[in-house]
């Protein structure tokens, strides 16, 4: 069983060592974090599955048995965990964006292009060492925008007018038909554009902080589940995009003074079973149309968001819902507002971000946001899905943290899950870095 997420030191997991990594960088230092979007801890482990680049990292470096997540364990929420060092109840992200409202009685939609600053309730450690003087960039970073807020950026939607990508234009690093074409273009084009432009910009600017994402990972086991064969070759080819990477630290003449820091945002399951709480809400007549529903659910994967979206039948609604969800086949567990805190979910408050329930998919299953058809169906064709979003604790859903170089000699002992790791090293620079005194 899950076990419920009452540590709260797991929200100090990341941030240390990045901190460190940025105190570092304030003697001409660097520090590299490439985020595998979805790279199980599991797979990391698997000795069936090569990663020499990962390995021989880890070997010299230091590796974790696996980074356990926050909730909900997808990829926005857990990016800026990563970056502020606390839970989603403090910095704010539950989705890959913003849950906005379309009116009372209607559906929520999410919004990815809000700015950082209303999205993220709290300063992230690019901020805090761009404060402390020092270069920053990102490359597919998320929750990040507008790019203004980094030295040099290559963003997930980059403009050709841009500065850093006209540069990079000039220097044929990348086309304006890649940039022109990006909305229409294969993950496996993005992932390698977003390598180039990493690796350009290690080479001529040497940021002092280096935040960049690649996503084939999650797609691919998107599409064809985990630990299958398309799941483990996606995870193989982003092994070797780490190669590149290495070798723009080179050019750059920087790999003596650059610690390097790969990181996961959340695992992945496999599931065959699709369970739609939206079409068993329109069955029993709490939603008829996504423009006329008295609740909405939005799906996470392993996990669905209940909201009730007509403020004057909310009490009709959360009392029909008490009954709703039992005895559904995969669904296995209601969180209702007095446990969202032990799960590090918001407060809940009428019209706010957080939903009022939180369903729980037993692994095999996974939610999905249809409306209509059954209320559970089989996955179409004949393989798995994949999904996230299950509760932290489910051990499938640990992230990979391996680092190398400068100064991760001190990580060496780390233990399996970065808790104890809080230690010494972020004092003395988050002290005056502007980081919320959860952080500290
Ligand atoms: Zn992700």
């Amino acid at each position: 069983m899950h076990r419920p997420y009452t540590d709260r030191r797991v929200q100090f997991k990341f941030l240390p060592v990045l901190l460190f990594a940025i105190s570092a960088a304030a003697q001409e230092r660097h520090v590299i974090v490439i985020s595998l979007d979805g790279f199980p801890a599991s797979r990391l482990h698997d000795s069936n599955v090569p990663f020499p680049v990962l390995r021989r990292l880890a070997r010299d470096g230091a590796i974790a048995e696996g980074m356990k997540p926050v909730n909900p364990t997808v990829t926005w929420p857990n990016h800026t965990s990563l970056v502020t060092g606390v839970l989603p109840a403090q910095h704010g992200l539950l989705y890959n964006g913003l849950p906005v409202r379309n009116g009372d009685g209607k559906s929520l939609r999410i919004e990815p292009w809000v700015e950082k600053k209303e999205l993220v309730l709290v300063p992230t450690v690019a901020d805090a060492a761009r404060d402390a003087g020092q270069t920053t960039a990102e490359v597919d970073w998320v929750a990040i925008y507008p790019h203004t807020s980094v030295t040099w950026a290559f963003p997930e939607r980059p403009q050709a007018d841009q500065p850093e990508v006209r540069e990079l234009i000039a220097e044929g690093v990348i086309t304006t038909d890649e940039i022109r074409d990006s909305g229409k273009t294969a993950i496996t084009m993005h992932d390698d554009a977003w390598v180039r432009a990493a690796a350009r910009i290690i080479e001529k600017h040497k940021p002092n902080v280096l935040l960049m994402h690649l996503l084939t990972t999650d797609s691919v086991q998107h599409t064809y589940g985990t630990n299958t064969l398309a799941g483990n070759a996606a995870l193989i080819l982003a092994d070797r995009q780490i190669e590149r990477v290495l070798a723009a630290m080179d050019r750059a003449g920087i790999r003596d003074s650059t610690t390097l820091i790969i990181v996961s945002d959340h695992g992945f399951r496999s599931y065959r079973k699709r369970i739609a709480p939206n079409a068993l809400l329109r069955e029993q007549g709490l939603l008829r149309t996504p423009d006329d529903c008295d609740a909405w659910a939005i799906s996470e994967g392993g996990t669905a968001l209940v909201y009730v979206t007509r403020e004057s039948k909310r009490e009709v609604t959360v009392k029909a819902m008490q009954d709703l969800f039992r005895n559904i086949p995969g669904l296995t567990r209601v969180i209702w507002p007095a446990e969202f805190e032990q799960y590090g979910f918001p407060k809940w408050m009428p019209g706010g971000r957080m939903a009022d329930l939180v369903l729980v998919a037993e692994p095999g299953y996974g939610f999905d946001g249809a409306i209509d058809g059954p209320v559970v169906s089989d996955v179409p064709g004949n393989i798995p899905a994949g999904a996230h979003g299950y509760l932290s604790g489910d051990p499938e859903m640990n992230e990979i943290l391996v680092a190398w170089g400068a100064g991760s000699g001190w990580v060496s002992n780390w233990d399996w899950c970065l808790i104890s790791m809080l230690p010494r090293p972020s004092r003395a620079f988050s002290a005056s870095s502007g980081l919320p005194a959860a952080a500290r």
